[in-house]
């Protein structure tokens, strides 16, 4: 089996494969849609968490930008945090909306790449939604720290099945002809 990311052959233990090359690396044994949508319904929504979210976007985004807030949870958390700014929420389970008829200047994926299975088939797909200065703001721990994925609380979420180092976002960015940027919450891929 090869990466999903750079298609280089991939190395495994029990319960992980990892890319030398991008640093991808995923979990093996990953859960069925009914189990990832329970899981998600246990989420809660709380008036800390929008202002946990306020202070992380408040220099992120403008009022008058589209935005699109891709996976954003049964309570549209992002959108209700920022409510006069033009967010559009799309969620596979709990706002199926109709979201592509639409160009974009900021697609934001906030923790929400680690649960998708196929990210580049995703990113590729949201790409084409992305205005001609358009960004993806993406929010994800990062594997760049951990020197064992085993014993990191992050890999414990079993709806958590795809990690990413910096080398990974570096590989995402050439590979969908975006440029790279990080800082110190964010990955930003733009628009060239
Ligand atoms: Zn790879």
């Amino acid at each position: 089996m090869n990466c999903k990311i750079c298609g280089n052959v991939l190395e495994f233990d029990d319960a992980f494969s990892y890319c030398k090359n991008c640093g991808f690396i995923a979990k093996k044994n990953q859960i069925c849609s009914l189990e990832e949508k329970n899981r998600y319904l246990l989420h809660q929504d709380s008036s800390q968490y929008h202002m946990y979210l306020r202070q992380l976007y408040h220099d992120k985004f403008y009022e008058y930008e589209e935005i699109l807030d891709f996976g954003s949870g049964q309570y549209l958390a992002l959108q209700k945090s920022f409510s006069n700014f033009k967010i559009t929420s799309y969620d596979f389970y709990f706002s199926k909306i109709n979201y592509i008829d639409k160009m974009y200047d900021v697609i934001v994926l906030n923790e929400v790449i680690e649960h998708l299975s196929e990210p580049i088939k995703v990113l590729t797909e949201l790409k084409k939604l992305l205005k001609p200065m358009g960004r993806f703001l993406i929010q994800t721990g990062l594997t760049d720290e951990i020197s064992n994925i085993r014993n990191w609380w992050y890999t414990r979420d079993i709806t958590h099945i795809s990690f990413f180092h910096t080398k990974t976002f570096k590989y995402i960015s050439s590979l969908l002809n975006l440029e790279y940027f990080k800082d110190d919450k964010f990955i930003i891929l733009k628009h060239k």
